[in-house]
């Protein structure tokens, strides 16, 4: 089956789907975007990415293109033509394309577009062995609660991370402290069975799966504490994981050369996940 993307209003094969060379979102990454699971041929959480996708547009003042009732028709039927039912779909919005200057140009239409494609979730393994992570410094924006598709220092920290044999890097502030991994959020549990994660500020996205997470915490009988933590505390915690939209929970073992607790995943994190991955599957059937 061809893959099919969806570009301004159009449903092509993705060799016939561009955009215009002058698209802001090229230009500047003058841009926004969402990745959205798909379980059981059906989106996870879409209202609340939908939701952060219309907060990353106001926070760039960006037209939001359409409504979230089309954005649920459109995304189904990306979905529909690319036969997936188990994977992700992609969603960006940029202000769209103008000569290029940077103040922002009027009487624009964003350019919105879409892809999707099969992902059976993180490879098995990790769940069950866990992930090593390094510690990078954060070099972003002040911004990156923005989901803007200006990516370039996480690309950098991924391959950083793929480069030294790691799955993730977690990138730190000038105090020291995790603020987050390049496409995903940074958790930690202390001996006290604390789940320590920092607070969505400026300084971190609100993962969609961190916010589901922390709604479970207290069914699970945890205590949430949202703040900051440093490398050293995180090297010393109990256990450690990593959420996000393609990965659920993923226990991480090892960070830089230090093994987390026994340096195997630990019960919590375990419990966590199949807590997580049962609200999902829930999802699904919901609909
Ligand atoms: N932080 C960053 C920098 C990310 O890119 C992502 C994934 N988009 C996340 C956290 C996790 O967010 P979510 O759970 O919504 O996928």
């Amino acid at each position: 089956m061809s893959r099919i993307a969806y570009v301004n209003g159009r449903y092509l094969p993705h060799r016939h789907a561009t955009v215009h060379v002058e698209d802001r979102g090229f230009q500047f990454a003058d841009a926004a975007y969402e990745v959205i699971a798909v379980k059981d041929g059906d989106l996870i959480d879409e209202g609340l990415h939908l939701r952060r996708l219309a907060r990353s547009l106001g926070e760039l003042r960006i037209t939001r293109p359409m409504s979230d009732a089309a954005f649920g028709v459109v995304m189904r039927e990306v979905i529909r033509r690319n036969g997936v039912d188990e994977g992700i779909i992609y969603v960006q919005v940029s202000r769209g394309a103008a000569p290029r200057d940077f103040a922002f140009p009027r009487g624009v239409r964003p350019s919105v577009v879409m892809t999707s494609r099969r992902h059976r979730g993180p490879d098995p393994r990790h769940a069950r062995d866990g992930v090593a992570v390094i510690t990078i410094r954060d070099i972003r924006w002040a911004r990156p609660d923005i989901k803007s598709v200006a990516l370039l220092p996480n690309a950098l920290g991924k391959q950083q991370a793929k480069e030294a044999g790691a799955y993730e890097a977690w990138q730190v502030d000038p105090e020291g402290r995790v603020t987050e991994g390049t496409s995903s959020n940074a958790w930690i549990i202390t001996a006290a069975d604390e789940v320590i994660t920092r607070q969505a500020d400026h300084s971190i996205l609100n993962g969609v799966t961190r916010v589901g997470l922390i709604d479970l915490l207290a069914q699970a009988g945890l205590r949430l504490v949202e703040r900051p933590f440093t490398v050293a505390e995180a090297k010393a915690a109990r256990e450690a994981f990593l959420t996000s939209t393609t990965n659920f929970v993923l226990p991480v073992v090892r960070i830089d050369e230090a093994p987390v607790g026994e340096g195997k995943p630990g019960p919590v994190v375990a419990r966590l996940r199949e807590t997580y991955l049962s609200y999902t599957a829930e999802q699904g059937i919901g609909r």
